[in-house]
């Protein structure tokens, strides 16, 4: 198992991926958002170089705020060209997966049309996805895409995309955290994971592990169980990085400790 930090997007890739290697931590998850991340700013040649210095795999992350799902057109073919050009970025920096955000925003529509417009972005990317070797993965989201019923909308018409999932996430907006059904259902999809606290609710705080109330033991036990063995994000969003770290220490302590 690896854990990894993502890059701030507002701060240079480069000094990201410099601070991400001297934490210590195994891997980057890299995400392309404005302002400094933009996939039209970057330089993908310079980035794989930095990786490859630092020996530190990459998996990739996409804006959440992508219109994917939108009822106008134009905006849903935009999302669709920004993702094309992330999965270009991302086959050089040589990122094996890519994550997405399902849209869900198209007021004054119901919840099978923005699955039907999902479905239509998910259907145009996967020629340029396959081309370049890079997988596609969605990630879990509090209220419309969190629980595996909402999950297969989308999962289940194509089964070659993957399952990211985000364990923070599966503690919001649900009367009970949502990791174990999903991976009960899809956990042989399971391609990365996020992880961070928060105190369920409606707020996604990415707080240090162990500061809010999600059940870290039986989410990690939960992931083991369907063998997983691969990236783990953390997202803990702070300046001071020292809790990036301490999340690192208590993630490993726990997940060497559960027997199998
Ligand atoms: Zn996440």
């Amino acid at each position: 198992m690896l854990i990894g930090a993502m890059n701030h997007p507002r701060a240079r890739v480069a000094d990201e991926i410099e601070s991400i290697a001297a934490l210590g931590l195994d891997f980057v998850d890299l995400t392309l958002e404005p302002p400094a991340a933009a996939s039209w700013r970057v330089d993908p040649q310079a980035i794989r170089a930095a990786l490859e210095k630092h020996h530190l795999p990459v998996v990739g992350h996409t804006a959440f705020y992508l219109p994917m799902g939108s009822a106008i057109e134009e905006l849903r073919q935009a999302a669709v060209c920004e993702l094309q050009r992330c999965l270009q970025v991302f086959s050089i920096v040589g990122a094996r997966w890519m994550n997405v955000h399902p849209d869900r925003y198209a007021p004054m529509h119901d919840r099978q049309f923005f699955i039907r417009q999902n479905l239509r972005s998910f259907e145009e990317l996967l020629p340029e996805a396959h081309r370049l070797g890079v997988g596609i993965m969605i990630e879990n989201l509090p209220g419309d895409y969190n629980s595996a019923r909402q999950l297969g909308d989308l999962l289940d018409p194509i089964p070659e995309l993957g399952l990211h999932l985000d364990i923070g996430h599966a503690n919001l907006q649900a009367p009970h955290n949502t990791t174990e059904e999903i991976l009960e259902k899809y956990g042989t999809r399971l391609r990365h994971v996020h992880l961070h606290d928060n105190k369920g609710g409606f707020e996604d705080l990415h707080l240090p592990l162990g500061t809010g109330t999600l059940d870290l033991r039986r989410a990690i036990r939960a992931l083991q169980q369907c063998r997983y063995d691969g990236t783990i994000t953390l997202e803990v969003f702070s300046p001071d990085r020292h809790y990036l770290t301490y999340s690192r220490d208590v993630l490993r302590r726990l997940w060497d400790e559960l027997p199998l």
